[in-house]
């Protein structure tokens, strides 16, 4: 059988992910990407076990670990009292080979995956192509896109959309992408400065639970990190003022140091899912199909088992299986895992940093430290939030029942 090749529109981590997983078993793709080469943006920084395992297919984990830091204990301070909870990653070493959240940027595992398939036969990137329109039909997917030298379309059986929170795909598609965007923005700064320079026995993960000013500290091999609100009426330029920045780091870090910032980017942060992730022969995946707040390190992680869940039913679709029972099956399941696990964890991580009455912080952070404290539930909740549960329990690209 001739195989056509499959159409992913954007080569952010979760599109490299998909044409790294169907590539490897021989199925051709052409990857669009609207920019003109592998986005350098560092923003996701914990890469979690469950994923790692995933990502051992194609030999991708191993390169990662060589490249990154493991994280074997996540933090839940407050701002005044300090340290309240603490979870040891130890507790799952009999579950993973990867007992630790390993601190990775996003930039550096797009680049790796890039590096790795850039050259195969059966993958053919484009950059400054943009996906502006397509038409489906009983038969196959006519994508349209915007280059250097115009307007061109492309034939393809299927094409995935993972171009990201403001996806085009998605929009063309006319699911709905309910939930709701935090009032106020969040702001990322990084430095090489180390801040256990200034907190003692600051780990690489860290929520820090503020009524006015929550706090979250991650380090990733370049630079540490702190990610705090803008208020809703304060402008970006305000916000972005060097001095304003040094201002907020000093006090976070209580000292009159100043640091180099090596990083600095402002986010609007959602929480949504979209009605559908499919319709025909076009899917979603990744920040196309849910978008998540960044307490927990779960968005680029979700889209990675997106896509390695559907690169295992696009297989089975190339040797015949149904192509509609196999995206319904899709839709469910991912739907399911974005938002009983990926919106339940990172909306509980949001608001123990963020809750404003001081009774009701004061017991979801008694609610953490005694999770914490308790090794049965404590492991629970590694297992949860490290995206192992999510797999055994709800599976990654089972076949749809019945059908084959
Ligand atoms: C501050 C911050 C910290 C985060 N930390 C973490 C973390 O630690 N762990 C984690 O798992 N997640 C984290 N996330 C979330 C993570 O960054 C996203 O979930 C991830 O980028 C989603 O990947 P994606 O490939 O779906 O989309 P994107 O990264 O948005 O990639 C989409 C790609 O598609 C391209 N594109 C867009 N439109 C088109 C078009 N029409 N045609 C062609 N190409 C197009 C874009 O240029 C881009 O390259 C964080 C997010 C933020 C903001």
């Amino acid at each position: 059988m001739v195989k056509n090749p499959i159409v992913i529109a954007g080569a952010g981590p979760v599109g490299i992910t998909l044409a790294d997983k169907l590539s490897f078993h021989g199925i051709p793709v052409i990857v669009l990407e609207k920019s003109a080469a592998p986005n350098k943006e560092w923003r996701a920084s914990t890469f979690h076990a469950g994923t790692l395992e995933l990502l051992e297919e194609t030999g991708v984990t191993e390169e990662l670990i060589a490249r990154g830091l493991k994280a074997e204990k996540v933090q839940y301070r407050d701002r005044r009292n300090g340290l309240y909870a603490e979870f040891d990653f130890s507790l799952i070493k009999d579950e993973t080979k990867y007992p630790y959240r390993l601190q990775l940027s996003q930039a550096t595992y797009v680049q790796v995956v890039y590096e790795r398939i850039k050259s195969r036969p059966e993958v053919d990137i484009r950059f400054e192509s943009e996906v502006v329109d397509y038409v489906q039909d009983d038969n196959g997917v006519t994508v349209t896109i915007k280059t250097q030298n115009g307007f061109e379309t492309i034939r393809t059986p299927y094409l995935v959309g993972t171009d990201g929170g403001r996806s085009t795909v998605r929009k063309k598609l006319g699911v709905s992408f309910e939930g709701y965007t935090h009032e106020e923005r969040w702001l990322l700064v990084g430095t090489p400065v180390p801040f256990n320079r200034y907190i003692p026995d600051l780990e690489m993960v860290n929520y820090i639970s503020d009524p006015d000013e929550f706090l979250f500290i991650l380090r990733v091999p370049e630079a540490w990190r702190l990610l705090y609100p803008v208020p809703a009426d304060v402008p970006d330029e305000v916000a972005l003022d060097p001095e304003r920045i040094q201002k907020t780091m000093q006090k976070a870090l209580n000292t009159t140091d100043t640091f180099p910032i090596v990083e600095n980017t402002i986010y609007k942060i959602h929480q949504r899912v979209a009605g559908k992730f499919y319709k025909g022969r076009v899917v979603l995946a990744g920040d196309a199909a849910h978008l998540n707040s960044p307490m927990g390190g779960l968005g680029l992680n979700s889209g990675v088992h997106d896509a390695t869940d559907l690169s295992k039913r696009l297989i089975r679709i190339y040797e015949g299986a149904n192509a509609e029972a196999e995206f319904e099956k899709y839709s469910e399941v991912r739907q399911k895992v974005a938002v009983e696990y990926v919106k339940e964890i990172s909306e509980k991580n949001t608001r123990v940093v963020k809750e404003k009455d001081t009774e009701y912080r004061l017991k979801l952070q008694k609610d953490m430290n005694e999770l914490a404290n308790d090794p049965i539930r404590a492991k629970q909740w590694i297992l949860r939030s490290a995206m192992i549960a999510s797999v055994r329990e709800q599976g990654i690209g089972e076949p749809p029942a019945g059908v084959r």
